[in-house]
């Protein structure tokens, strides 16, 4: 039985666009062609853009809390700041994560990869948060719990300085079972809702951590997720500790893969590059996070033309500080053309849309349900309406909806056949509410000064060879 109808869409095709009428049943798309007969709910698609739904393929809900906060710092000492002023209740997490939603929902994202800072004593608590909200707003949410077994003092190179660190809390063993337990209790990609075996990074995990999690996307058929060199730091870092590049580490472990997906690689070798291409591993790029934390340029268009996927994400919000896909697809895809003088190597706005689409779900094994107009796939579908104001004059819409500045262009979103947004309103939740108990939460928030931040700034600053 089909659901909906949406009638005079136009939509991207080979030599340019086509308007077309689109049948949705069920969870999936059913008939795309001209003329379809109208059943189900009719919307109408005059004027507007039908395209897939984005993936917004690295992110951290619970940062919204702090974004605005942290000073401009390096990775290493933001995430000073960032620790100890994370949120404690699973209450605001959820708060934070149905703002998150919202956010990509409204920017073009039907999907979202959390990757989930948890509560230390709460982390299913956390967890379960945050499916909470994901389902309620109704977006295919993809969760990794943040896990790591070492301290975050060990993240920062050591430079022969001869660090002593704290054991972490959790040890290896136990991080695991918190993971399998997670597996059980929530993976549930019927109602849209993964579970992602995500170590933090080389950074904070020991090997065993990396081993245990491809055991257990092996057992449970689930995707791997981590942060991979996003720092210089980090790459010095893989030396001292490996005594080879992460990425040759990585490989070695096992942890690479078609079901892999890797935040940031700013820091990659050529042999590098050349090792995710032959793993078919997938780079999520997460421009404006690395732009504020001056982590460096991500060599996306080397990535590209090794055949390597590509995906874009917003990252947490403390980092970027916004949920806006559509603005980190933007400056993702114009902040390579500095890197090379050949303009044929350069990304074109539907070479953006299919990255931030298809290849977001590639990096997520969802390529067979997600990421095309197709029939039989889900129905995870935005109509963008051409006619508001940062769209007019009508040109290229594929071209000014991703080199512009679109302004509350989504007019509805669908996610695996259920509406969501309808006339630019999300239909699934309370905004107002939302936006009154974002308010209210913010109270409390404060202005701590960093305990973190003190131990480690001076030994950074030594070992990056900065003026103490
Ligand atoms: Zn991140």
């Amino acid at each position: 039985m089909v659901s909906f109808t949406i009638r005079n869409a136009l939509i991207p095709v080979e030599s340019g666009y086509q308007t077309v009428d689109v049948h949705l049943a069920g969870d999936g798309i059913s008939a795309i062609g001209s003329s379809l007969e109208p059943l189900g709910e009719v919307v109408d698609g005059t004027n507007k853009l039908l395209l897939p739904g984005f993936v917004n393929a690295h992110t951290h809900s619970s940062e919204m809390w702090q974004r605005g906060r942290i000073p401009p710092f390096p990775l290493e000492l933001w995430i000073a700041e960032l620790y100890d002023g994370t949120p404690l209740d699973p209450e605001k997490i959820y708060l934070s994560a149905l703002g998150t939603a919202v956010e990509t929902l409204l920017s073009g994202g039907t999907s979202v990869v959390d990757h989930l800072v948890l509560i230390p004593g709460q982390e299913l608590e956390t967890i379960a948060a945050v499916v909470k909200a994901y389902q309620e707003v109704g977006i295919r949410a993809f969760i990794g719990p943040l896990i790591q077994d070492q301290s975050l003092t060990t993240s920062i190179p050591d430079g022969n300085t001869q660090q002593q660190h704290e054991p972490y809390y959790r040890n290896t063993a136990d991080t695991l079972s918190l993971l399998k337990t997670a597996i059980a209790k929530f993976h549930n990609p019927e109602a849209g809702i993964h579970i992602l075996a995500a170590p933090t990074g080389m950074q904070l995990c020991s090997d065993a951590l990396f081993e245990g999690c491809v055991e257990l996307s092996q057992q449970a058929q689930i995707c791997c997720h981590t942060h991979l060199l996003e720092t210089k730091a980090q790459q010095q870092l893989a030396t001292e500790k490996y005594g080879c590049s992460a990425v040759e580490h990585l490989k070695h472990l096992g942890f690479l893969g078609p079901r892999t997906s890797l935040a940031h690689c700013v820091w990659l070798s050529d042999r590098d590059i050349e090792i995710l291409a032959q793993t078919q591993s997938t780079v999520v790029h997460n421009p404006l996070s690395n732009l504020r934390l001056g982590s460096g340029i991500a060599p996306i268009l080397k990535y590209r033309q090794a055949g390597v996927n590509v995906a874009f994400g917003c990252d947490g919000s403390a980092s970027n500080d916004s949920q806006d896909l559509l603005e980190a697809i933007k400056i993702g895809s114009i902040l390579h053309n500095i890197t090379d003088f050949d303009y044929r190597h350069w990304i074109t706005p539907r070479q953006a849309v299919e990255m931030a689409a298809l290849g977001g779900a590639k990096g997520l094994n969802q390529q067979d349900r997600l990421g095309s107009l197709t029939v039989g796939k889900q129905a995870d579908l935005v109509l963008y309406d051409l006619t508001q104001l940062s769209l007019l004059p009508q040109t290229d819409p594929i071209g000014l909806l991703i080199l512009g500045r679109p302004v509350q262009v989504v007019h509805s979103a669908w996610v695996r056949g259920k509406r969501l947004v309808a006339a630019g309103k999300v239909t699934t939740i309370d905004v107002e509410a939302l936006r009154q108990q974002l308010f209210e939460g913010s109270k409390d928030g404060g202005d701590r000064t960093s305990a973190m931040l003190a131990q480690v700034e001076t030994h950074y600053r030594t070992v990056m060879g900065l003026n103490p």
